[in-house]
């Protein structure tokens, strides 16, 4: 079986029918390029920057940003890397005043929320990810949103970022993408209208599931109940490909689901092309991407999206890994 899954790496990941699909790593830090490398992903779909700013006091400033930006950047040699403003607060901490403390964190003050309450720090990480983009191919990606509004705000905010480098006649990608992280329901529901602003979505199954259930992701008592398959997660994250593929911009999911091979028909079958997740899980889904048929497999998906019977979907699911 080890062995199996080592001779796919190098093989391209390709349906039988033909349809190339992007499987693309999720890192925290710049180290982790190497096993992105070794997994044979073809890009990186989520960089969790936060994971600098993580565990001190003082923030890194812009240049200790660029320089960890540009490092992933060069080493990934031209193939794409999508880097997630910070996303900081809930289960993401940090020991500052910066982020206080807020009587419910999931729902307060944090991500997209915090940089535009803070735009010193947003406008320093923006000019820091602008910079290494003249390394490399790189794409923004902002968490969190759940209004245009938010995202309009930020837009202007990197507009003042790239003014700023122009005056200085610091070079970086004058074309650089800019998405959007789809994983507070009302996002999902808008899908359509953050698509027409953005070059890209990326739904964030793991927040997305958290805010739609209402279960706290990181509460064991109620971990039993968080379900990746609930009918309602299924339509959110249907209707956002749906979205993204009418208007012809990619969507990916880089949530736990698209690292889960059980899933990855399913995901398929919805129409996703693009998939990130961790490293170690990129062999499983492609075999999975390797050994279906997108045809066969699209009927069944939407059998059990249809379905509003929790307990029909799990022998649904298995019918369809077995097509
Ligand atoms: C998500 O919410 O699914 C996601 C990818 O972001 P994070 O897990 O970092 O919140
Ligand atoms: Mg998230």
């Amino acid at each position: 079986e080890e062995q199996k899954l080592k001779r796919i790496k190098l093989n391209k990941a390709v349906t039988m029918d033909g349809t190339a699909i992007e499987l693309h790593a999720n890192i925290e830090v710049p180290e982790d390029v190497v096993q992105v490398k070794a997994a044979g992903a073809t890009g990186i779909g989520l960089y969790r920057t936060e994971f600098l700013f993580m565990n001190r006091r003082e923030m890194p400033d812009e240049e200790e940003q660029f320089i960890a930006y540009r490092k992933v950047a060069k080493d990934m040699k031209g193939l794409p890397v999508t880097i997630r403003t910070l996303d900081l607060g809930a289960d993401k901490e940090m020991n500052s005043d910066v982020v206080r403390t807020c009587t419910n964190p999931a729902l307060g003050l944090r991500a997209i929320r915090l940089c535009l309450s803070e735009p010193q720090i947003f406008m320093a990480q923006l000019r820091a990810i602008l910079r290494a983009s003249h390394f490399g191919n790189i794409k923004i990606l902002i968490p969190m949103l759940s209004s245009l509004n938010e995202l309009r705000q930020s837009l202007q905010i990197l507009e003042r970022a790239k003014q700023s480098l122009r005056a200085e006649k610091l070079p970086f990608d004058e074309d650089i993408e800019v998405g959007g992280m789809i994983e507070v329901p009302a996002a999902a529901l808008c899908a359509e209208a953050f698509a027409r602003e953005l070059d890209f979505l990326s739904i964030g199954t793991n927040d997305l599931i958290q805010y739609s259930l209402a279960i706290d992701r990181t509460d064991d008592t109620v971990s039993h109940l968080y379900n990746p398959v609930h009918p309602a997660i299924m339509m959110l994250i249907e209707m956002t490909i749906r979205a993204g593929n009418k208007l012809g911009k990619p969507v990916s999911v880089c949530g736990e689901m698209a690292g889960d091979e059980k899933l990855t028909r399913l995901l398929l079958g919805f129409g996703l092309r693009q998939f990130s997740m961790h490293p170690s899980n990129i062999l499983s889904v492609k075999r999975q991407v390797l050994k279906s048929n997108l045809p066969d497999i699209t009927s069944t998906a939407r059998k059990i999206l249809n379905n509003q019977d929790v307990d029909k979907i799990e022998p649904l699911l298995q019918k369809l890994n077995l097509q």
